[in-house]
């Protein structure tokens, strides 16, 4: 097998055929053996049926069927476990990430790149809020990471067989897909690409939980909300101990009316703050330690269509088919 493209998908049965033949057409323009995984992410409406149709007549599709709605960042995970090419290349369902760029990703590829990222020009037409979020994020994340992940890059790119089996060995359940894939390393590029507005339908992922991914983000590849609150606690402490011989002096020279109801107040309201911010940020690390060191499975699979059982590696041989 030469490519594997991976698929997370969650309803979308308005765009599933036109993605599917956009992105046949392309495939088999290109003169390689490919293979389609289609995961569907616990989808509630008929992605599932189109895509045994689809699979039906087309032996090149296979479909990763899990138990429930995991997330993306996890679907495109179980795609990765179980993809065979020699390269496989992450694309979205809702054809905002236009296939035809596969070609050139494997362009590159075929240049000695490892990871071959389409980093965006201009967002389709999205919500301003998102499209302002989303800006600020990739920004501060650059600055504050260790890890360099690239700017306006969503998951959609091109991977080698050695770097797909270095990602698949990172099994983190709060995974920032973006930043693990910077992560791994190896020989790593980017092409540019517009952007396009969804074919169909509304984007799945809500303000929410992009703000969860955007902390999952952060605390993953930094600790700088720490660093903040003891950075944040060290300057309150030295102001405060200058107040403090401030007043001091002051009740020395001049004696001690008992006034100060309002820098009291403020006093207390600030520092609360403060605190219960420092407090949120320890608890966002703490509650993700606590669910990494249950070490549960990142997915569960209800049903396998279209591999073969020798292709399978031991753990995924007894899953339904
Ligand atoms: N998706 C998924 N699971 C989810 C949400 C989305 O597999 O819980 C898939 C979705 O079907 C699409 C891709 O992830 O193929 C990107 O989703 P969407 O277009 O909703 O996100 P956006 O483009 O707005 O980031
Ligand atoms: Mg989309």
């Amino acid at each position: 097998m030469d490519i594997s493209i991976i698929v997370p998908i969650y309803n979308e049965t308005e765009n599933l055929d036109e993605f599917y033949l956009r992105t046949i057409k392309i495939l088999e323009s290109i003169n390689l053996s490919f293979e389609i995984i289609f995961v569907n992410d616990g989808s509630a409406d008929n992605t599932l049926q189109r895509l045994f149709f689809i699979a039906q007549n087309d032996n090149r599709v296979k479909i990763i069927d899990l138990s429930r709605n995991f997330g993306k960042e996890i679907a495109l995970t179980a795609g990765l476990d179980f993809s065979s090419g020699d390269a496989a290349v992450v694309i979205d369902a809702d054809l905002q990430e236009p296939p035809e760029l596969i070609k050139e990703l494997i362009k590159k590829w075929n240049e000695g790149y490892d990871v071959v990222y389409a980093i965006r020009k201009k967002r389709g037409k999205e919500p301003v809020i998102k499209t302002i979020l989303a800006y600020l994020f990739y920004r501060i994340m650059k600055k504050i990471s260790q890890t360099d992940i690239p700017i306006d890059t969503g998951d959609y790119r091109l991977m080698s067989r050695q770097a797909v089996n270095a990602l698949i060995q990172i099994r983190e359940h709060h995974r920032f897909m973006k930043g693990l894939f910077s992560c791994v390393g190896f020989k790593q590029t980017g092409i540019y690409y517009e952007r396009e507005q969804r074919h169909k339908g509304k984007s799945n992922i809500n303000l929410l939980k992009l703000w969860n991914l955007a902390v999952d983000g952060i605390t993953s590849f930094s600790f700088a909300p720490l660093q903040f609150s003891s950075f944040a606690g060290l300057i309150i402490a030295i102001i405060s101990v200058l107040y403090a011989v401030y007043i001091i002096i002051k009740t020395m020279l001049y004696g001690n009316p008992v006034p100060g109801y309002p820098s009291l107040i403020v006093a207390i309201t600030f520092l609360g703050g403060i605190q219960l911010l420092s407090l949120g940020i320890i608890g966002e690390y703490i509650a993700r330690t606590y669910m990494e060191s249950k070490k549960r499975p990142l997915y569960f699979i209800k049903h396998l269509t279209g591999f073969n059982a020798e292709d399978l590696k031991p753990t995924f041989k007894n899953i339904d088919r």
